[in-house]
C-alpha cells in the first residue's frame, strides 16, 4: 500500500543498486610490476672474464631473477663477491649499477657528501689499491668501485703499465695458461726466476690493450 501511495504522490524512487563494495584500501593496493633488467652484462675492462670466472665452485656473478636493491629490477647478473661497505653482506646488487658506479646510492648520506673522500670511500669492491694512483684518480676509482671483485688472500698492490692498470685474468693454477707463454714467463719472473706453475696463489693480469702479462704472488 505504501508502494502505492509513493507512486500517486509521484515520489517513487526507483531502487538504486547498492555501490559494490570497496575493498579496505590498506589490504588491496595494487602491486607494481618489478621492470626487469634484461640479464644486461656489461664489459669490465680491468676484469674481462668476470660472468664466465668460478673459483672453487663461487661464481663472481650468477643470473638471477631476483631484485636488485640498488635499481630496483628484477632479472639480473647478481654480484657474489664482498662488497666492503657498512651494508648488509645479503644486499642484493647488479653487475649493471656496479658499471654505473650506482652503489654508492645506497649507502648512509653521512657518507655521502659530493666531492668527499667519504663519497670516494663509500664501498669499494676490492681489498687492494693501486700505489701507483693516487686516491682520487678516475683510473684508481674505477678499480675500486666500477672492477668486481674476485677471492683473494692478501690485500695486494694492484699492477700497472704505461700509467693503467692491467686486467685481471685468472689465477696461476688455470689449465688455459699452458698455451701461453707469456703468461708462463710472468709467473716465472715473480717466483725469482723459477718454474712455479700451476700454483694457485698467482694472480694473473694482462695489459687491456696489449700482450705484457705481470703476475702477483698472493701466499695462503
Ligand atoms: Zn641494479
Amino acid at each position: 500500500m505504501i508502494r502505492w501511495l509513493q507512486r500517486f504522490l509521484g515520489i517513487e524512487r526507483t531502487p538504486t543498486p547498492p555501490a559494490p563494495k570497496e575493498p579496505p584500501s590498506s589490504t588491496y593496493k595494487p602491486i607494481p610490476p618489478i621492470e626487469s633488467q634484461g640479464f644486461a652484462k656489461p664489459h669490465f675492462r680491468f676484469f674481462p672474464g668476470c660472468y664466465e670466472a668460478e673459483w672453487h665452485g663461487h661464481n663472481v656473478f650468477s643470473k638471477s631473477s631476483e631484485t636488485c636493491d640498488v635499481c630496483g629490477k628484477r632479472d639480473i647478473w647478481r654480484y657474489n663477491g664482498t662488497i666492503y661497505w657498512t651494508l648488509p653482506e645479503e644486499t642484493i646488487v647488479c653487475a649493471q649499477c656496479i658499471f654505473e658506479e650506482r652503489l654508492a646510492a645506497l649507502v648512509p648520506e653521512d657518507q655521502q657528501a659530493d666531492n668527499s673522500e667519504a663519497r670516494l670511500h663509500a664501498y669499494s669492491l676490492h681489498d687492494t689499491e693501486v700505489d701507483e694512483f693516487d686516491w682520487r684518480d678516475p683510473l684508481a676509482v674505477e678499480v675500486r668501485s666500477r672492477t668486481p671483485g674476485f677471492p683473494i688472500f692478501n690485500p695486494f698492490n694492484w699492477p700497472t703499465s704505461g700509467g693503467v692498470p692491467l686486467a685481471f685474468m685468472g689465477y696461476g693454477d688455470e689449465e688455459k695458461w699452458k698455451a701461453v707463454p707469456e703468461a708462463l714467463a710472468a709467473m716465472k719472473e715473480a717466483n725469482g726466476g723459477e718454474d712455479i706453475f700451476p700454483c694457485p696463489y698467482l694472480l694473473l693480469f694482462k695489459e687491456v690493450d696489449g700482450p705484457l702479462f705481470k703476475a702477483v704472488i698472493d701466499p695462503d
